[in-house]
């Protein structure tokens, strides 16, 4: 299994080195060529505007939005969550619209309001078995304010969503990769090797995701 983790700007590494942990290969993608040969993608936190026009300076932005719409499993944190909303709450900049919520940016104020909390998280918790709850450590987070009717809530605070699933689509607005709890990372890989699974029984595959990372609609 290899993942591709989006390494334009923000927390990449630690994405890394939870996944390395975990005994996972991980390849930096920075152009499409590096999405060759990826089970899934991790679309780390930091800065949603200069994640967007890196992506699309780099060639990024359309492969991605391809293979997503194909299937392919991707763990959205933070920044890399709103990038995948189907709007941004507030804001003309534009999303690759792959998972059917409505997300307002910084939403919690500034960056003193960055806070750390815990959350429930009893499916994950199941998944790894370990014990409730997730450590989450939230920074300029974003808020969750709509959800479609395919997005399963797996984790909430303050009575709003802040993990949340969908297809292969696991979407975060705190970041795991910054508390040595891997249960959400775990909970991917899941996805992953579900993903994975059904492409060996001949649903759409790994030649349908090649297609999608070169550069033709
Ligand atoms: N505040 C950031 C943004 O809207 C996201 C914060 C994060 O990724 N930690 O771009």
């Amino acid at each position: 299994m290899k993942i591709g983790v989006l390494a334009l700007q923000g927390a990449f590494r630690e994405h890394e080195e939870v996944l390395g942990r975990l005994g996972i290969r991980t390849v930096e993608v920075r152009k499409p060529d590096d999405l060759h040969g990826c089970d899934g993608l991790v679309l780390p936190g930091g800065e949603t505007t200069t994640q967007r026009k890196l992506a699309k300076t780099y060639g990024l932005w359309d492969p991605l939005a391809r293979l997503g719409g194909r299937g392919m499993p991707i763990l959205a944190t933070c920044a890399g969550l709103i990038l995948l909303a189907t709007r941004i709450d507030g804001e003309a900049g534009s999303s690759l619209g792959l998972l059917d919520i409505d997300i307002r940016r910084n939403a919690y104020g500034r960056q003193v309001f960055s806070f750390e909390t815990s959350l429930s998280v009893g499916r994950t918790a199941e998944t790894a078995g370990r014990a409730d709850p997730f450590r989450a450590i939230f920074i300029r987070a974003p808020r969750i304010v709509r959800t479609g009717p395919a997005v399963s809530v797996l984790a909430s605070h303050a009575g709003e969503p802040v993990a949340v699933e969908q297809g292969n689509i696991l979407g975060l607005t705190f970041h795991p990769e910054l508390t040595p709890d891997p249960r959400f990372h775990t909970h991917f890989l899941e996805i992953v090797r579900r993903a994975a699974a059904s492409r060996e029984e001949g649903k759409p595959g790994r030649d349908s995701m090649e297609t999608a990372v070169g550069n033709h609609p």
